[in-house]
């Protein structure tokens, strides 16, 4: 089969290897289309994710959905081949405490991740642990599944967090996630949701899909701006996406008071001058949201009830052949990218 191979730093290499099989309890599938996350462009830096190392060779893609090919005998009868399916990228080890009390993501030996330690979707095939594939119904494009995993973590960050019907919104950082979570919060039954961020084509995209309000911040001061949209109080709800100093510093600013703040943003160095006071003296509720955690059946009926329309923030799809230009189109934020997928096996339904 086809497959994107990872040959060191900003080395994207399209190569013929063995179709994978599954093995003891897997499950193979032919790769409709993948999702190219921030992860991925990370890892294409050279930057590890993760506890584990990244391998050479490796073929990345954590956000894909197919169908079902073939299993392994060990596998429960109700999958079967032609089966639509959407894959949790996030496996434990299984044995430690933390997996045992189902949070795998938080895998004491460190996870092992599905397209960054283990091989992915940028190929036509993949297999994945039978307890990682989800069965998707045909209301559920892959298109959607190719977008599926960070929706699936805005989930799982409501669900840490719950979102009151009225509640003012602030979104921080108009990337995939923080596009999805637009989505559902305006689902969800929010009163105002107001969209930040420095990337104006994505700002307006928000608009389009369910933002009220979006702020430039390298226009206006975002502080003046969110308390003039909140008469003064602040929003009871904000959900950080940028994981830039500039939003963690400036997240309890803009909260009102009793606020609950969810961190979704990955800072990739530490964040200086937070007030922690502040979050006493508000009484701030802050959790932190990495990996879906259980909630993919919860994400998926959502996205099957055409609530929200995840495929709405794909703003470029490339072939497999295309994916180095893909990779550097993403990288450099160029021609107002949002999201940007693989397709590679378009034939299938
Ligand atoms: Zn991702
Ligand atoms: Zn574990």
């Amino acid at each position: 089969m086809k497959a994107a191979l990872y040959k060191g730093p900003e080395k994207i290499i399209i190569e013929e290897i063995p179709t994978p099989e599954p093995g003891d309890g897997e499950i193979q599938i032919k790769v409709h289309s993948t999702g190219i996350c921030g992860t991925d462009i990370h890892l294409y830096k050279g930057f590890k994710v993760g506890m584990l190392p990244t391998p050479q060779n490796i073929v990345f893609g954590h956000e894909f959905g197919g169908i079902i090919t073939k299993k392994d005998k060990n596998v429960p009868g109700e999958y079967k081949a032609g089966q639509r399916v959407v894959v949790e990228p996030n496996i434990g080890c299984g044995k430690c405490k933390t997996c045992i009390a189902g949070h795998y993501v938080h895998c004491e030996k460190g996870q092992s991740i599905i397209g960054i330690h283990r091989n992915g979707g940028f190929a036509e095939y993949a297999v994945a642990p039978h307890e990682k594939v989800f069965l998707i119904p045909e209301n559920f494009s892959f298109s959607a599944a190719s977008v599926f995993e960070p929706f699936a973590i805005c989930v799982y960050g409501l669900v840490r967090a719950p979102l009151i019907p009225g509640d003012t919104v602030v979104v921080m950082g108009p990337g995939v996630a923080g596009l999805h979570f637009t989505m559902l919060a305006r689902a969800s039954g929010a009163s105002k949701v107001i969209l930040t961020g420095t990337n104006q084509a994505r700002l307006d995209l928000g608009k389009n899909i369910g933002a009220d309000v979006t702020v430039n911040v390298n226009e206006k001061d975002l502080i003046e701006e969110i308390m003039k949209e909140t008469n003064g109080e602040g929003a009871d709800y904000v959900f950080e996406a940028a994981g830039v100093q500039s939003s963690m510093e400036n997240m309890v600013k803009i909260a009102a008071s009793k606020a609950k703040v969810c961190i979704y943003g990955i800072p990739v160095e530490p964040v200086n001058n937070i007030d922690f006071g502040e979050y006493l003296f508000k009484d701030i509720t802050i959790v932190t949201a990495a990996g879906a955690q259980n909630t993919f059946p919860q994400a998926i009926k959502i996205v099957s009830s055409d609530v929200v329309d995840l495929r709405k923030v794909i703003s470029h799809t490339f072939s497999l052949e295309d994916i180095e230009r893909a990779f550097e189109v993403v990288d450099r934020r160029l021609d107002g990218v949002a999201k940007a997928t693989i397709l590679i096996n378009p034939d299938i339904k």
